[in-house]
């Protein structure tokens, strides 16, 4: 599956590559292409091989096969040192035994410039990253954030045409961990650097990335724009991976609609054939709730009477645990506003009526382990 990018200048073009630690395969057959300027996260759960495929963009470690070309080079087996590219760990790697200036001045040295000119462009660094005093100090006498920073002011002294970042904020408290994702994004921008980063945090993706390479156990199962892969996520790993769904046992019946006991449903279009078992799945945000009244008023087909069995106030809205009988075991989770929870009065044990809108509802094949 060729992974084409948006309208761009290509950058970076990974093809039919393969990683094998032994006889474990890491990556298995990923293609995926990268403009210019994009800012792309691969997301995926631990193992899935995300740190394995940068650093062989890195050349830290190289591919069993395949190709990495970048900038119309072909790079694949060239060592990091050949290679054009500032990297970020997580754990910030600076010298311990050096000041912040010197960490910084640390790629620049081989660089071939001038000491007063590297002078300059370390003070333009330490103020890009927002710390203009700390040149002085030791890490040890930074923050976490802080030392993040440092480690990113390091990584783009030389102006690299690619920044990787591993996992860059996954050490730093929660806190820290969204100011500085603003500002990575922020300096990404402004310096427009083509940037790959791996990250286990959805919604660090969601928030950073132009578009997300979701992996499990060594391929792409989808590339997409963050909206594109919450919305419109390719199958049922992606759905389930990415923010919080229901999902609810079916059957294709007539029409492709999804039967769910007696009740059908309409929902997105799918491929599957009648008589087929099928997920039907819907993020819980996309539940309308309707007064009770709304099933005999003809209203929508795709509403069904439920329990409230549970409701917990979550700041902005009710986290609602609907059951239905039909729905087996499976309770439905929904999230309610503030206002249509004190509109249609909703407390615990009360029946409601939801609605499952049709361009929300989504059919996913059953796993194989499920199936
Ligand atoms: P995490 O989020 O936990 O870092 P990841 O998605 O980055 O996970 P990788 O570090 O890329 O995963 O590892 C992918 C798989 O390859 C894992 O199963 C890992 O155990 C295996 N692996 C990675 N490096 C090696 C190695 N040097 N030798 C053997 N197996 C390895």
């Amino acid at each position: 599956m060729l992974q084409k990018p948006p309208a761009g200048e290509l950058y970076l073009s990974i093809q039919n590559l393969w990683k094998a630690f032994g006889s474990f395969l890491a990556l298995k057959d990923i293609t995926l292409e990268i403009n210019e300027g994009e800012f792309v996260c691969f997301l995926g759960p631990s193992g899935c091989g995300k740190t394995t495929l940068l650093r062989a963009i890195a050349g830290l470690d190289l591919q069993t096969k395949g190709t990495v070309m970048q900038d119309s080079k072909d790079v694949s087996n060239l060592p990091p040192s050949e290679r054009d590219f500032g990297i970020v760990f997580q754990s910030y790697a600076l010298f311990p035994n050096l000041t912040i200036e010197k960490n910084i001045a640390f790629g620049l040295e081989n660089s071939g410039r001038s000491k007063s000119d590297i002078a300059v462009r370390v003070s333009e660094l330490l103020n890009l990253v927002g710390l203009p005093d700390q040149g002085k100090k030791y890490p040890a006498q930074l923050s976490g954030g802080q030392q993040q920073r440092i480690a990113l002011a390091r990584a783009i002294a030389t102006n690299p045409g690619l920044l990787l970042l591993d996992e860059p904020l996954s050490a730093l408290d929660a806190k820290v961990r969204v100011h500085l994702r603003h500002e990575i994004k922020e300096l990404q921008r402004k310096l427009g650097v083509t940037t790959v980063m791996v990250t286990h945090d959805q919604e660090e993706a969601l928030a950073m990335a132009d578009r997300i390479v979701v992996m499990n156990h060594g391929v792409i199962e989808q590339v997409g724009s963050p909206t594109e892969i919450y919305r419109e996520p390719a199958n049922l790993f992606v759905a389930d991976f990415i923010g919080e769904m229901n999902q609810i046992h079916s059957q294709v019946t007539k029409g492709g609609r999804l039967s769910v006991g007696e009740k059908t449903f309409a929902c997105i279009s799918h491929s599957f054939n009648d008589g087929m078992p099928a997920i039907a799945a819907i993020r819980p945000e996309d539940i309308i709730p309707h007064e009770l009244g709304y099933l005999d008023s003809g209203g929508n087909r795709n509403c069904i009477e439920v329990t409230l069995d549970e409701m917990e106030f979550l700041g902005s809205f009710w986290r609602c645990r609907l059951s239905n009988e039909r729905f087996g075991s499976s309770e439905l989770i929904a999230d309610f506003s503030i206002n249509a929870v004190r509109r249609l009065e909703l407390e615990q044990g009360r029946t409601l009526v939801i609605e499952l809108p049709e361009n929300r509802l989504m059919a996913f094949d059953v796993p194989e382990a499920a199936a």
